[in-house]
Formats: C-alpha cells, structure tokens, sequence
C-alpha cells in the first residue's frame, strides 16, 4: 500500500471532515515550484499553498532569515517582550502601502484574523458597527469573517446565524448582469432598507476576489465606493490576503486603481509560507482601538516577522514584480491558446491581473454555462499527472493559477504542458 494512501486512512479516522483536502497525497518535501509526495512522486506546484509561495517553497534567503531568528528566540509574545523583526516589518509595511499620510501596522498570524481585526480597527475609528462586503467574497471561516464571506455552502453552512450587521452588496463580474451602477445602487438600497449610513463602520472589498473567482473590481467601483466612503465617514478596507505581495504584478492589488482605502488586510504570501498576516491602514483610524483590545499570543510571531522581512528583500533582489507580469503573460498566451482549441475541453479565455490568473470551465463551446464536474475532473486529472492545481469560483467551475513567481519558465511551460493534456479530455 502506498504511503499516501496509508496516511489518508489515518487522516479519515482521526481527523474531522470539515477540513477537505484538495489532492489524496500527502507531502513529503518541496522546492521552489516543486513538491514531492511520501511516495516519491513529484508535481509542479500550480497552488503555492492558496497563494502563500510567491517567493517559492523554502526560498534559502527566507529559511535562512527564520534560520537565524530560531537560534536567538522562538517566542516572547509581542505584548510581553516586544522584538525588533516586528517593528522594521511594521516599518517596511508602511513604507509600501499605497496610502497616503502616515502609517501604522499590526501583526496577526492568519488571513481571518486580520479581515476581524480590519472590522474591529474600523468599528472603534468610527463609534459604528455596520459592514457592508460583497457576495462571492471570501474573508475567512472565523465568526466574523464567515458572516463577511459572501458565500452560504459551505461556509455558513449548519453554523447557525452569522453576526448580525453584515450585508452584502452584489459584486459586478465582467460579462454578468451585475453592472457597476447596480452595485452602487444596490448600496444605496442597504442604507435605505436595511441599516443607515451613518451606522456603517467599514465596507470591505477584495480587489480581485479570489475564492470567488479570480474577478477584478472595476476601477468605476473602486471609485464609487471610495465616494460612498468619503460622503459617509466609512472606512473603506481591501482585502488584500490572497493579491498582496506582488501576485497581480503590484505589490499591492490597491495600486491598480486610483483611489485608495483606508486599511489594507495582508497574510498568506507576506511571510513566504510562515504563519503571518496583518493590517496596514492610516495612523488615526489604526491607534483607535485601546491598548490591550488588539493583539494575541503568537500574532506577529518573530520567525514569521523574520521570514517576512526576507522576503521583501527577495521582491526587491530577484525583481519579482517584473516577473510576476512577465510570467502572467506566458500563462495568459497558453490558456488563451487553449480557449481557442477546438479539441480541448471549453474554457473561457485566461483573466486577472499579473499573475494572478484563471480561466472558467464550460459545458459547452459558445455557451457560458459553468462545469464544476468538469473542473472536478481537470483538477483531478491534473494531480494525477503531476501538478497540484486547484479550482475556485462561486460555481466551483474556475480554475486558477498561483505558481510562485520564482518558478522558471521550464516548470511553467512543463505545468502548461501538463494542464493542456489535462483539457484534452
Ligand atoms: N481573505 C482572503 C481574500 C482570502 O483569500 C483568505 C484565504 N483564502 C482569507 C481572507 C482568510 O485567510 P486564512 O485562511 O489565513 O484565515
């Protein structure tokens, strides 16, 4: 019996069905774009742990920046014996954030944490509590975040009532029949029907929604919502845990626009596979909250802080940036190629910003109707011939790429390979 194959009947009798697991191997080692299973086989890395590899499985800089912080300390707790990663990272981040005005930073250790702490930041800013997110977005399974996630199944599924106080505008998505107009509209409805303006905290918007499909807000949106915004002293947060840190060819997604928020959630790629998130947003709504109501034991944990810190580095040494664009491009030419191959399966053409790219699966050429079976099967088929791939979308029928950055063109080109034989069903 395969190693696998034995660690997946413990994993079933010993651990919860809540979690799913996207591929039935388990992982042995990984580099850079890279993985190999327990039973030896080896795949290219298409998912980067959900966007948390831009700079690569294990990148020497960031083992060894995290190297170097194991043998000084593991652990103080911020609160208790502060630590100088934390701050410079503190620093670097207010440096980089498309804000203007002076900055202020907290570190947290997961995505979910830090879209909470944006909400909890933005309720003590304004005396408010009302939040405004969008339908198929997604901000993390805790309390809160679900209820700000803008997806029932399975996110609020069987978890009773979400947290009162949370509506959802719907989100316009290119082709659909949600205009930016009626988004905004929809908006002014919410403060008619349901919930003043005057009581709304924060509005909180993915610039590009991940889970929900890799759609990018309009700059018309961004707009409007920085004027609904500025009209009503709400603060306008972007969730930046799956775009931030360079996946759509910025640093940060806010830098596609010309408006900006107010606060910036950021985690997963920050701390190039350590446990980091946090948030970065203007000094006087950030200091609102009362010293000891922000926090927690492990948040901002020095490794984390310390591998975050290379990781900014490695941005800046290997010009990650550029590639993020450069490699964008070479996945958008081959997926656009496939959208026009009559003898593969029908997808849509490749979307997104930088890096950050997917492509819908159809159940027939010339119609949109969406395949989840389909891109089951894609994703299943892909595993199968050696590249970890992984599907989202509000109709779990996109499929999407996040290839660290650092990948070279041959492992990109053999993933495509891979993905074009996986189409041709
Ligand atoms: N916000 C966004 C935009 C995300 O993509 C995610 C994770 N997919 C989260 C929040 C939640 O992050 P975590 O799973 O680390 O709590």
């Amino acid at each position: 019996m395969a190693v696998s194959a034995e660690l997946l009947a413990r994993r079933q009798a010993a651990v919860v069905r809540g979690v799913s697991n996207a591929t039935p191997v388990f992982a042995e080692r990984a580099l850079n774009s890279e993985v190999w299973d327990v039973d030896g086989k080896r795949y290219v890395d298409f998912a980067g742990g959900i966007a948390v590899l831009n700079t690569g499985h294990c990148h020497p800089h960031v083992i060894g920046a995290v190297r170097e912080q194991l043998d000084r300390f593991t652990h103080t707790c911020f609160q208790v014996l502060p630590y100088e990663p934390y701050v410079e990272l503190a620093e670097r981040l207010n440096a980089l954030a498309p804000i203007h005005g002076p900055l202020k930073s907290i570190f947290l250790t997961t995505g979910a944490e830090a879209t909470e702490n944006a909400i909890k930041i933005a309720r003590a800013a304004t005396g408010r509590s009302g939040v405004i997110a969008f339908t198929g977005g997604f901000h993390g399974r805790t309390a809160l975040a679900s209820a700000m996630t803008g997806k029932v199944v399975p996110y609020k599924q069987n978890f009773g009532l979400p947290m009162p106080g949370i509506l959802h505008a719907p989100f316009p998505v290119a082709g659909g029949r949600v205009t930016v107009e009626d988004t905004l509209h929809y908006i002014n409805l919410i403060f008619k029907a349901d919930i003043d303006a005057s009581h709304v905290a924060a509005i909180v918007i993915e610039p590009v929604q991940g889970e929900g499909g890799f759609h990018q807000a309009p700059p018309e949106l961004m707009r409007g919502l920085r004027r609904l915004c500025d009209e009503n002293g709400i603060v306008l947060i972007a969730d930046e845990v799956q775009t931030g840190f360079g996946r759509t060819g910025k640093m940060f997604a806010m830098e596609h626009y010309d408006v900006q928020a107010d606060v910036i959630c950021v985690a997963k790629s920050l701390a190039g596979g350590m446990p980091l998130s946090g948030v970065v947003g203007r000094a006087a709504i950030m200091d609102a909250a009362e010293p000891g109501g922000l926090g927690g034991t492990y948040a901002g944990h020095p490794l984390a802080c310390a591998a975050a810190l290379a990781v900014l580095d490695v941005f800046e040494r290997e010009d990650l940036l550029k590639r993020a664009n450069v490699l964008g491009q070479r996945l958008r030419t081959a997926i656009d190629r496939f959208a026009r191959a009559n003898a593969l399966v029908p997808i849509s053409a490749a979307r997104g910003p930088g890096a950050m790219i997917a492509f819908d699966v159809y159940k027939q050429r010339g119609s949109d109707e969406p395949d989840p079976e389909m891109t089951k099967l894609i994703t299943r088929r892909a595993h199968e011939n050696g590249l970890i791939l992984l599907s989202c979308g509000t109709t779990a029928s996109t499929i999407r790429i996040l290839v660290p950055l650092t990948a070279s063109d041959a492992i990109i080109d053999e993933g495509l390979g891979i993905l074009e034989r996986c189409l041709a069903a």
